[in-house]
């Protein structure tokens, strides 16, 4: 899987891709990724890649012809490695995307890659983004300086899906919104000490008893599930995912009631 960025602050990228797991995925080949410094694409001295907008207004825009120079050369060396290769989307970060989630997520770490932009300033120039562009992903209804946290959002919950990255194989399907999670959120982990300000680390975690503790995990996934994010429960519901003990939980939860263990 290979992901080409075009970025202009390509040094954002660094520490990202030097820590932790995602250090792994990138060095292990796990995912590749390309960083396109737009600038490199842009005419005269200046290797200008904004200006000002037509009809006024605040701030610039970025131009269409050093965006449309990368995206070629960018596909040009994506067929020279492998040309059997299908063409990749165009992905363009915005606030105007479908907001990024678990399901896309999974869809691109399974996918050969992409090619993903990271706008600046106010925007780029409209007509680029009819030419070229594929797809458009927002991070949520908030307004970043630049495209670049998000592809890196992007890029970091890909590459922990890929085979090998993280330390132990699988613990991801055991997170927030997977499947083996049915969709629901994840529950609370404790750890040393055992008492830690007087509070004591929730007594059935000690006992040793594999299926209570699943039991009490699960209650506590859906007792999270129901209080911060009631529209998941919902979901899994809809998806009959809920067996008749969860339900019996749940209602025993919205009648006042805190623990079935
Ligand atoms: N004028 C634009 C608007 O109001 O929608 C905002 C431009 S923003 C200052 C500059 C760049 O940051 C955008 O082109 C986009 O690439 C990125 N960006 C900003 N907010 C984003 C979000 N919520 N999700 C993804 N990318 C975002």
């Amino acid at each position: 899987m290979r992901f080409d960025v075009i970025t202009l602050f390509p040094e954002l990228f660094a520490p990202f891709l030097s820590s932790g797991i995602n250090r792994r995925a990138f060095e292990s080949g796990a995912v590749e990724l390309k960083l396109w410094q737009l600038r490199d694409y842009a005419d005269g001295t200046y290797r200008r890649v904004d200006d000002r907008p037509f009809g006024g207004g605040p701030g610039m825009v970025m131009l269409a012809e050093p965006l449309e120079k990368c995206l070629l050369a960018i596909r040009e060396d994506r067929a020279a490695q492998s040309p059997n290769q299908p063409k990749v989307p165009t992905v363009l970060f915005s606030p105007i995307g479908q907001t990024l989630n678990h399901a896309g997520v999974e869809s691109w770490s399974q996918s050969d890659g992409a090619i993903l932009i990271c706008g600046r300033y106010e925007g780029l120039d409209q007509r680029f983004i009819d030419a070229h562009v594929d797809v458009q992903i927002s991070l949520g209804d908030f307004v970043l300086s630049g495209g670049e946290i998000a592809a890196i959002a992007l890029l970091d919950a890909v590459a922990r899906l890929q085979p090998g990255v993280l330390n132990d194989e699988g613990s991801h399907q055991m997170d927030s919104f997977n499947p083996a999670l049915d969709g629901l959120l994840d529950c609370g982990h404790y750890t040393r000490p055992e008492a830690w300000h007087d509070e004591r680390v929730p007594p059935i975690l000690m006992s040793g008893h594999h299926a209570d503790i699943a039991k009490w995990r699960r209650q506590q996934s859906l007792a999270l599930t129901q209080t911060h994010r009631p529209d998941l429960i919902e979901s899994a519901r809809a998806l009959g995912k809920l067996s008749a003990k969860d339900e019996h939980f749940l209602r025993h939860l919205t009648s006042g009631g805190t623990s079935l263990a």
